[in-house]
């Protein structure tokens, strides 16, 4: 059994990780990127292909698929869906990540603190964050001071979500649900840092909400805790809603006010690019285990137990 993902986005923490648990494994690389894993010395894993698509063609059949953020990006939902892969994880997961709807019934059902959502334009008393449907990764959003703001920028809410804008830090907590070893392990924080949302100096009213990267952050402990509590409630919802347990990499996603209300307003399924930053360790993965644990290695560590014990085919979903 091999381990493979697209090369991109946490691909050297994935793989990294499934080597140093032992795995054999394989890195779907475009040509133009093939020098810079290479640099990596992973020219063994290299499997070059000429698109991200190409993997939905290919006999896949003894590799465990790790999906990150670039499957959706480049691939698509609903091809990787419809696919044979053997995704570590929950592919229906994506089906309610990628609807507003679906998505935003799973954090409420958590017991999650959300930003309102306002369905009339007259109803808008604060400030709000406008979404475009179908726009990921903060491309394509606005901001307005008010619904006077709004009135003059859109004619219609057709195609938009408004949603109360939040002032506080982005914290992105990362957790690992194992079914391994039945716990729930909060893995590490980050702050997701943005141009131009996050530059010190501004000009325009449009910033741009395009991820650059992420900063560790250690929260303070108490909150930890609070976090904890609110991973519980997701992976509880999970299987009241879905009818499965959650299984591996997910991450919660907020801003926390100046009255350190955690409002989440966002969550991912898989692992995040923020996890890029714990490696080797994280402070938790560490107390955790005693030894250095990234997500990668953290992941085919449970594979690794999973197949010991006869249990992952309840993963590959
Ligand atoms: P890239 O390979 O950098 O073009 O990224 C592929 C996809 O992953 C895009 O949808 C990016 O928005 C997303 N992505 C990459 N890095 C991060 C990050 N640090 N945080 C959130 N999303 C990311
Ligand atoms: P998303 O596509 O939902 O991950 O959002 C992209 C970025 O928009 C986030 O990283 C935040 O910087 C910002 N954002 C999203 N929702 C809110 C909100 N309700 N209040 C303030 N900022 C937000």
């Amino acid at each position: 059994m091999k381990i493979g993902t697209l090369a991109s986005h946490s691909a050297l923490n994935i793989i990294s990780g499934a080597k140093a648990e032992g795995f054999e494994t394989e890195l779907y690389c475009t040509s133009d990127r093939v020098p810079f894993y290479r640099s990596f010395g992973m020219e063994d894993s290299i499997v070059e292909i000429d698109s991200f698509d190409d993997i939905l063609e290919m006999d896949l059949s003894d590799v465990i698929i790790i999906p990150h953020g670039s499957f959706v990006a480049y691939i698509g939902s609903e091809r990787i869906l419809n696919s044979d892969l053997r995704i570590f994880g929950n592919k229906e997961l994506l089906r309610w990540e990628e609807d507003r709807q679906l998505k935003s019934r799973l954090m409420k059902e958590a017991g999650l603190r959300v930003p309102r959502e306002f369905d009339r334009i007259d109803e808008i008393d604060s400030p709000v964050i406008v979404k475009s449907d179908g726009a990921a990764g903060g491309e394509g959003y606005f901001i307005a001071a008010n619904k006077e703001e709004i009135e003059g920028k859109l004619d219609s809410m057709e195609g938009y979500t408004f949603q109360e804008y939040i002032v506080g830090t982005k914290v992105f907590t990362t957790y690992f649900n194992s079914l391994a070893r039945n716990r729930l392990e909060v893995f590490g924080a980050d702050i997701r840092y943005e141009t131009d949302a996050d530059a010190n100096l501004r000009f325009d009213d449009k910033p741009s909400f395009v991820v650059v990267g992420n900063l560790p952050l250690v929260l303070r402990e108490s909150v930890l805790a609070q976090y904890y509590e609110m991973g519980l409630g997701f992976t509880n919802a999970f299987m009241r809603e879905i009818g499965q347990e959650l299984a591996g990499p997910f991450c919660i996603e907020t801003i926390i006010d100046k009255n350190q209300n955690i409002y989440t307003f966002e969550f991912s399924g898989r692992i995040v690019a923020g996890t890029n930053i714990w490696i080797p360790s994280s402070p938790y993965s560490f107390v955790l285990f005693g030894e250095e644990m990234w997500m990668g290695k953290r992941i085919a560590r449970e594979i690794r137990n999973l197949l010991d014990i006869g249990k992952l085919d309840d993963v590959l979903r």
